[in-house]
């Protein structure tokens, strides 16, 4: 069992909330109670569904993280294939305004978001390099009416060129200010600093370091600032503010996604215990935006193509609820604990179908 705490015991109240109105439709109005009867045990503490242990094997991971998956969250149970994503021949997407403070810059494998705000622009990474930050970022800031000047901050999740390869180009060109966590900036600049690609941009100069549970604050807008290793060692996931007409949603950005392919158990174990924590955070915010900065996880592109068709009154096809968000976390800690097992369980020695004779 995992620990209750604030917002989490209130989602999970909600559900068991929803599994009592259930039973209660089943059960007759109770009799008189008679005197001798004594008094009802109290009810357990609600239960998360989507936080409950799983035995430590390779086969119930993978259970659980296809169960968590259900029909529509594939993209992040691709995880648990031990192979990175593939870049379409056409790589192309339109930029989006997504939510009416965040728009969508990038192409189908990788994203940058712009979050407007009543100060300027917030831009969340870079793309690989400044060809791609001038044409995806800037043209794309201005194909949907913003001016790129008004760029203050850039936050960077993590130490990897695809995120920040067009960081310093954009920071020199609109006097923006760099933000990483402070990890990452002595991550880059250690011996562990993943080498330089010639298709990718250079290693941003120091900017601003953050730290755990640090917000940045633009105008009328924060956003905060998690640290979730080990995808980098201070990777960073954001919990952002969302607005769409009279409603208000809540985006969770898991930083880093895609596992190591040098992991090993240590690794798998960190990123489980890192995403099973951002799921708590997410429930305790209200989080009900599943959002990522490459877009086969999240499905940003298939669901820009909900919204491009959405009419009045239809529901945002990213705001796809709480409990989605618990879904997608826990796909990722699920992948990353079967992960992990892989590395130490048998491999099958024999092929009980027969199929491999062919
Ligand atoms: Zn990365």
């Amino acid at each position: 069992m995992r620990q209750q705490s604030g917002g989490w015991t209130m989602l999970s109240a909600a559900i068991a909330a929803s599994f009592a109105a259930i039973g209660a439709a089943q059960v007759p109005a109770p009799g008189p109670v008679p005197p001798t009867t004594p008094a009802p045990a109290p009810a357990p503490p609600p239960i998360n569904p989507w936080a409950e242990a799983v035995p430590p094997n390779l086969e119930a991971h993978i259970a659980a993280a296809t169960k968590a998956a259900g029909l529509d969250l594939w993209g992040i149970l691709q995880l648990c294939l031990p192979v990175g994503l593939e870049a379409p021949a056409d790589n192309t997407a339109s930029p989006m305004r997504v939510f009416d403070n965040l728009y969508f810059l990038g192409m189908k494998t990788l994203a940058a978001w712009a979050v407007t705000t009543s100060q300027g622009i917030i831009l969340i990474d870079t793309l690989n390099n400044p060809a791609e930050a001038e044409m995806l970022i800037e043209g794309g800031l201005r194909r949907l009416g913003l001016d790129p000047a008004r760029i203050r901050f850039i936050i960077i999740t993590h130490g990897h060129s695809d995120h920040y390869g067009g960081a310093q180009y954009l920071a020199d060109k609109h006097k923006a200010e760099l933000v990483m966590s402070n990890a990452d900036w002595a991550f880059l600049e250690g011996s562990q600093a993943p080498e330089p690609r010639p298709d990718r941009g250079p290693v941003p100069k120091r900017g601003r370091g953050v730290n755990d549970g640090d917000r940045l604050t633009l105008g009328d807008t924060s956003i905060e600032l998690h640290v979730t290793p080990p995808h980098t060692p201070g990777t960073l996931s954001l919990i952002l503010p969302l607005k769409d007409g009279a409603m208000t949603h809540v985006g969770a950005l898991w930083g880093g996604t895609a596992f190591s392919m040098n992991g090993n158990g240590e690794y798998f174990a960190t990123y489980a215990a890192s995403a099973e924590r951002f799921a708590r955070i997410a429930a305790e915010k209200g989080a009900d935006v599943p959002l990522s900065n490459h877009p086969p996880y999240d499905d940003a592109i298939a669901k820009m193509a909900k919204l491009n068709m959405r009419t009045a009154g239809q529901p945002h096809p990213f705001a796809t609820g709480p409990i989605t968000v618990q879904r997608y976390l826990r796909v990722a800690e699920q992948c990353a604990y079967a992960r992990g097992r892989a590395l130490v369980e048998p491999r099958p020695t024999q092929d009980p179908s027969g199929l491999l004779k062919n």
